[in-house]
């Protein structure tokens, strides 16, 4: 019985038979084996289907587990293992996961290059891939990581020399905890609290992390009087109140990491003083790489640019499918 793909509203089906497999479901299916690839909210299931008492199979590290606790979703029925499933590192961020099932693999959220503590994914062997692509076009391609950390220590070291504190901003969950290992040796360290609270959860599942003091904290203390520091936000916008208190009070200057800052088509990669381009998913080329290394006969794109990732493998000649959803849109983690 060949395995049937599909998207749906409540996210993609695999059918083998009558075997059904939810990856990323909206909401879990009793009956079914549902995967939740790591913690990033649009991933986690924000409900549940059927009655109350209903079993799932719900698969899951144990470090999504921890991390979706304490973003108040609940993973009840977790396990970590399912005959027949597979999880794999996928390299996104703490506890993120692939998952091979008969011939098939599905990535998750996937990156395939080494980051502070985190290690590329090593994509396994299959006939059947459900791939991300959310930097599924030509135009991003990221610089490697080792340049692209000099360049920052360069910069924040010319602000040092000024006395100008700075502020490093990315995703609270995954890449604020990547500034923190590559950044975190510079004194005073400070970090916005939402992020001190996510590192202090890494810390607990066994990641090392620089430590520091919270912003409420430095600021009730009047520890941010005495420049220049160094602090870890979250992406925030210019406009929000608290980068703009920090830019009046203190002079400080933004310094933001996204995938996006490398395209001139979108505004919201480059919303920082300083843009850089450093991102927790695969770029253009790693993404060709990973589907080649896969030796896939069949692709299914999903999760970003999939009508234009899916055309450019055709182009290369491997069978590939978007697997398109209505009304997805806006940037992904
Ligand atoms: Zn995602
Ligand atoms: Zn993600």
């Amino acid at each position: 019985m060949p395995l049937r793909v599909q998207m749906t509203a409540n996210g993609i089906v695999c059918r083998n038979g009558s075997q059904e497999i939810w990856l990323d479901p909206k909401a879990p299916v009793p009956g079914a084996v549902n995967f939740v690839s790591h913690a990033h909210t649009d991933h986690l299931p924000a409900a549940r289907n059927g009655r109350d008492g209903d079993r799932c199979t719900l698969l899951a590290s144990r470090q999504t587990h921890a991390i979706a606790a304490v973003r108040g979703f609940r993973l009840d029925d977790h396990s970590e293992r399912a005959d027949g499933f597979e999880m794999v590192d996928s390299g996104h961020i703490l506890g993120s996961k692939g998952l091979l099932f008969g011939e098939t693999f599905y990535t998750g959220d996937v990156c395939t290059r080494d980051r502070g503590f985190l290690k590329g994914a090593k994509v396994p062997r299959c006939k059947t891939l459900i791939t991300e692509c959310t930097f599924g076009l030509p135009e991003f391609e990221f610089p490697p990581v080792q340049g692209v950390t000099e360049r920052v220590n360069r910069l924040i070291s010319e602000m040092y020399e000024r006395s100008v504190p700075v502020i490093l901003m990315g995703y609270q969950l995954g890449k604020a905890q990547t500034l923190t290992r590559l950044f975190g040796h510079w004194m005073p360290l400070y970090f916005h609290d939402s992020v001190l609270e996510m590192n202090s959860l890494h810390e607990r599942l066994g990641v090392s992390l620089a430590g520091g003091i919270g912003h409420t904290e430095a600021e009730s203390r009047g520890l941010l009087e005495r420049r220049p520091w160094l602090m870890i936000s979250p992406m925030l916008s210019e406009k929000t109140r608290f980068i703009r208190d920090l830019k009046s009070k203190y002079g400080a200057v933004t310094i933001g990491f996204s995938g996006w800052a490398k395209s001139p088509r979108f505004a919201f990669g480059r919303r920082a003083d300083y843009s850089i381009p450093m991102s927790d998913h695969c770029d253009y080329s790693e993404l060709l790489r990973m589907v080649r290394q896969s030796g896939a006969e069949t692709v299914y794109t999903t999760h970003g640019f999939e009508e234009e990732f899916a055309r450019d493998l055709q182009r290369l000649g491997i069978d590939a499918v978007p697997l398109t959803a209505a009304g997805t849109g806006g940037p992904a983690h």
